[in-house]
């Protein structure tokens, strides 16, 4: 990527029509965005002029006064700025444009015929910091995560409108980054039909049932699609036990891939409501299957019975970089007990989907859980996430689901 350097002469602030403010960086501070990272935080600003005070588009330049990249503007997140690009392009329905078709070609020439569900827009990793568009069959599902993006909703409806054949696009823009952004909660529907209460997706053959108004993330564990695909080409024959199996996705795979039997154990009634629909669309809700409503942490701990293969995909129990070494305690407790009921040559499937937990501290904790378990590992796989949640090389940031396959060996 070569930015396009322009010297500010060419760009005085107010002669621009585009953008309505110009952030000055400190020294030095502008090589991370000339490489391409997508975030500038308050820090790293030495002045800003021209309108301070509200959210909207903002030109950035280098401690010499050259243009280097242009962006969204919060003056309430720590976040201050999320770089659109590195050119000096007008942000508008074009622009958004863009980005999507982008977007869309990977998806279209990769998932078409493996599924009616992905993610056709993912954030930093498709160049459209906070924004989600999930695509359900014939319904879009879209996820505003910073004041800055939510101000180009409509350019961004009608862009995604004009490329995607949708029957409705319905907003979910909730939760603790919405909250940190300080913009309220929107969730609705943003243009045509609005969605039926379960939209029906096929996925490698199997069908699913997606609440978008009420389910966890916009629906649907889309990234776990290609991890879901590993566990059924393993699960033949197995005792499986699926932890967090909230709408049974895990379940359906293993005993599509010859279970012998798959226990889904979730705290949530309606998760293992809808994982009792799933089981049954797919055939699975025989004497092989078993729903389980239990707390894992509890249930781990005093179970006695020992599995062929256990999957372990909590919730993020790191939502801040502050709260990391709890919620190492959280994943050491986990896995140090998963292991514990694991067979001899058994299997592990354990997942961190906190983004401040890196893969290799991830690794660490469970080698800790192993160790303190007195079992002896091998790791199989890293897993990660599918193609249509990309990460930006230039934003590590974005990884934020990491997984291990693990072989208990004695
Ligand atoms: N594996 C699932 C996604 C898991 S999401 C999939 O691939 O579709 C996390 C799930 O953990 C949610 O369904 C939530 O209800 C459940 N959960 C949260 N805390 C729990 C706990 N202490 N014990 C059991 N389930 C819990």
């Amino acid at each position: 990527m070569v930015p396009i350097v322009q010297t500010v002469q060419a760009v005085r602030p107010g002669s621009d029509p585009i953008s309505v403010r110009h952030i000055f960086l400190k020294p030095g501070r502008d090589r991370p965005v000339l490489n391409g990272h997508p975030w500038i935080f308050s820090g790293a600003i030495a002045t800003v002029e021209g309108d301070q005070e509200t959210i909207g588009v903002a030109d950035v330049f280098d401690d010499r006064k050259q243009w280097i990249a242009r962006g969204l503007y919060n003056p309430k997140s720590q976040i201050r700025i999320r770089v659109l690009t590195w050119e000096r392009e007008p942000i508008d329905r074009d622009f958004f444009s863009r980005r999507m078709v982008q977007a869309l070609a990977l998806r279209e020439n990769y998932l078409f015929t493996t599924t009616t569900a992905y993610r056709l827009i993912n954030g930093e990793g498709d160049l459209i910091p906070g924004l989600v568009v999930d695509r359900y069959h014939d319904f879009l599902v879209c996820q505003f995560f910073s004041s800055g993006i939510d101000r180009f909703k409509q350019d961004i409806v009608a862009a995604v409108s004009g490329l995607v054949r949708a029957r409705g696009i319905f907003e979910r823009s909730e939760g603790r980054v919405r909250d940190e952004e300080g913009i309220e909660p929107s969730v609705g529907v943003l243009s045509g039909e609005a969605p039926p209460e379960l939209i029906s997706i096929d996925e490698n053959g199997y069908k699913f049932l997606v609440d978008v108004r009420r389910g966890q993330k916009t629906g649907f564990f889309l990234d776990q699609r290609d991890n879901r695909v590993l566990l059924s080409s393993l699960a033949r024959g197995q005792i499986v036990l699926n932890c967090f199996s909230y709408s049974g996705a895990f379940s359906v795979y293993a005993l599509g891939g010859g279970a012998k039997k798959v226990i889904s154990l979730d705290s949530s009634k309606p998760a293992l409501e809808l994982a009792e629909q799933h089981l049954a669309l797919n055939g699975c809700a025989t004497e092989k299957s078993e729903l389980l409503k239990a707390d894992a942490f509890i249930y781990l701990k005093e179970c006695d019975t020992s599995f062929d293969l256990v999957v372990l995909d909590p919730p993020s129990l790191a939502h801040k970089r502050i709260d990391v070494s709890a919620a190492t305690g959280g994943y050491k407790f986990l896995n140090l007990h998963a292991f514990k009921r694991i067979k001899r040559g058994g299997l592990l499937f354990t997942f961190s989907c906190s983004q401040h937990l890196s893969i290799d501290l991830f690794q660490k904790v469970v080698f800790g859980a192993a160790v303190d378990a007195g079992r002896r590992v091998t790791v199989l796989k890293r897993l990660g996430q599918p193609i249509d949640h990309p990460v930006s090389l230039h934003h590590p940031e974005g990884e934020y689901l990491k997984g291990l396959v693990l072989r208990v060996l004695d």
